[in-house]
């Protein structure tokens, strides 16, 4: 089954968000009905959970709180959405017969991936707040969480985004040979440790 997924390398809070792309000037929507959800799963590695209506509204509504808690945390009615999909689990601490475990616990089986996701991303605005951006290309609706060593990643990949910001640069630098353009686009990226997407 082929990866419908325009990022394949993201955590899983951001691989929902971008299940929501913009291509060829349409809105798309990789889970929006059980279909889509079913072939997405399967590229996360998660073909064990449910496909069912449920599922899917109970992803959109983590889906939603996730892109709005990323668009602005300090927003309260964006804090609340994420934290009624976290009410919704728990994680249980005991010691059982072979030691320590941990299970997680969830109201309905359909909550298991969107609390899993909000979960991550608790632990993301932790340690890497500033490293989720929202990719720099033009009309681009993805979100990436730069692991690259320079923390430089703009774009959700080179070889769309990057490559299409990259022409845009040059020709206002044919037209114009200002600071303009080094205003509207920011700094070059170096030609290494821009992340994964940077080489294409
Ligand atoms: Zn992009």
């Amino acid at each position: 089954m082929q990866d419908p997924r325009p990022l394949s390398d993201e955590p899983l809070p951001i691989d929902l968000v971008n299940t929501e792309l913009w291509a060829e000037g349409e809105r798309v929507d990789l889970i929006a009905d059980t279909r889509g959800l079913q072939t997405w799963l399967a590229a996360i590695g998660r073909p064990e959970c449910p496909v069912t209506p449920a599922a899917l509204a109970r992803l959109h509504d983590a889906r939603s709180a996730i892109r709005a808690v990323l668009e602005d945390d300090g927003d309260a009615a964006a804090r609340r959405r994420l934290n009624a999909v976290l009410d919704r689990g728990r994680r249980r601490e005991a010691l059982g017969e072979d030691g320590p475990t941990s299970v997680v616990e969830v109201r309905l089986e359909e909550d298991r991936l969107p609390w899993e996701a909000a979960g991550a991303l608790l632990r993301l605005l932790r340690t890497d707040r500033d490293r989720l951006r929202p990719c720099g290309g033009h009309g681009c609706v993805l979100w990436f969480h730069d692991a690259s060593r320079s923390g430089r990643r703009q774009w959700c990949s080179m070889a769309t985004c990057g490559n299409r910001a990259k022409a845009r640069r040059h020709h206002a630098r044919g037209r114009d040979r200002t600071e303009t353009e080094d205003l509207a686009a920011g700094p070059e990226d170096p030609p290494t440790g821009s992340g994964r997407a940077g080489s294409g």
